[in-house]
């Protein structure tokens, strides 16, 4: 509800806060920790405690939680990506721990399906590894990828999104992990939005991939943390990469600038924990419910469409699709994003290359649906 309290202390500052209606979008601020993530994040303030065995204590209970051999919680499934690449480059050896992001003489190259490049396939490259990709814009089949591996490799990587269609023109992710393990190199798996249902949870890695990542900005953890899951081997090696790695082993890695705080860890174990005792049935209706609001006032307005996305797999479930018709509205899709910015309060959507814009009710508090239903029915109606 936009009430006096409403992003007061933004204000204060001289900022303007605004109604996130993209969803969870780093941009906006990512996720609100939920009230027992922040309990536990005050809780973790009462003592000092070594990180490293912080990090060991709460990969323990995480990867019990998710069925997998270990877990290391991250600065984001951001730097999860970038030490899973250390990693599969550098392993355990504190020497070439120490030399990375210098490559020379290290199998350095990560092979990606050309059209599975990605917004975030930039975070494996900071560790000094190199992308390279198999096939091209029509699609990659299983000998590009054979063609693409070198004696270079290190590692396959797959972003999962299970929610979009499937794409006929790529190789599936269970012959990737074949091939990796054909030839002996790394699979490993972007699964970040993956979390729910809850078998996606580990479940690359019980597929075989050495590592996955999930960020924990979609489960109301710190919005600045993330999960590795992976094997023994590969949570040691991301471990000893990491800052606790860093500072706890004094093993100058490449890790040290993504820190975690201890308050930061207690309250991701605690999402961790809460998503796996969570009514999701009642999640899922509560978003429907919420996509049905913002659909409400949009009903009967000439030359808008307003659907609800039928979908409840992964990060963002239902949700709603916007677009309207610029022949009757007189503006199209790109400035329908622009005007709800400019309103009071300012509403914030998404749209690429004109196409209608998809919302999300991730990001919006208690009554904030139906202001956002509102909102664009007042710019159309001008
Ligand atoms: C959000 C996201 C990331 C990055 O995660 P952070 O926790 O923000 O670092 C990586 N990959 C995908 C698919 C994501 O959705």
């Amino acid at each position: 509800m936009v009430t006096s309290e409403w992003g007061a202390i933004y204000k204060e500052l001289g900022a303007q806060p605004v109604i996130n209606a993209t969803g969870s979008v780093t941009l906006l601020g990512g996720s609100t920790p939920v009230p027992e993530v922040k309990e536990a994040m005050d809780r973790a303030d009462s003592a000092f405690i070594p990180l490293i065995e912080l990090e060991k204590a709460a990969g323990d209970e995480i990867a019990r939680l998710c069925g997998v051999p270990a877990a290391w919680i991250t600065s984001g499934a951001g730097s999860a990506l970038t030490l899973a690449s250390a990693a599969f480059m550098a392993g355990s050896d504190d020497d070439l721990i120490q030399q990375l992001p210098d490559t020379t003489g290290l199998k350095d190259e990560i092979v990606i399906q050309h059209r599975e490049q990605y917004w975030y396939d930039r975070c494996l490259q900071f560790s000094g590894a190199k992308l390279v990709l198999a096939g091209d814009e029509n699609g990659t089949n299983e000998d590009d990828i054979r063609a693409a591996i070198t004696d270079k490799t290190c590692a396959l990587h797959v972003p999962v999104v299970e929610q979009a269609p499937k794409d006929p023109n790529v190789v599936p992710l269970d012959k990737v992990i074949e091939i990796a393990k054909d030839v002996g190199v790394y699979a490993s798996v972007d699964a970040a939005g993956q979390i729910f249902p809850l078998e996606n949870f580990g479940k690359y890695v019980r597929m075989g991939a050495d590592f996955q990542c999930i960020a924990a900005k979609y489960m109301g953890a710190p919005h600045s943390t993330g999960l590795a899951l992976g094997t023994e081997d590969i949570i040691e090696a991301i471990g000893r990469h990491s800052f606790v790695g860093y500072e706890g082993r004094r093993i100058r890695g490449l890790g040290r600038p993504h820190k975690v705080d201890r308050q930061e860890m207690m309250g991701c174990v605690a999402a961790v924990q809460r998503w796996f005792k969570l009514d999701h049935e009642s999640r899922l209706a509560a978003a429907e419910q919420e996509s049905l609001e913002i659909i409400k006032p949009l009903r009967d307005i000439p030359g808008v469409s307003a659907e609800l996305i039928d979908n409840i797999i992964a990060h963002q479930p239902f949700g709603v699709t916007i677009g309207v018709d610029e022949e009757v509205v007189g503006f199209n899709n790109e400035d329908l994003v622009v005007k709800l910015k400019e309103g009071d309060p300012p509403v914030w959507t998404r749209t690429m290359d004109n196409a209608p814009l998809t919302i999300h009710v991730f990001g919006l508090n208690p009554g904030e649906a139906k202001l956002v239903g509102e909102s664009i029915a007042a710019v159309v109606r001008g």
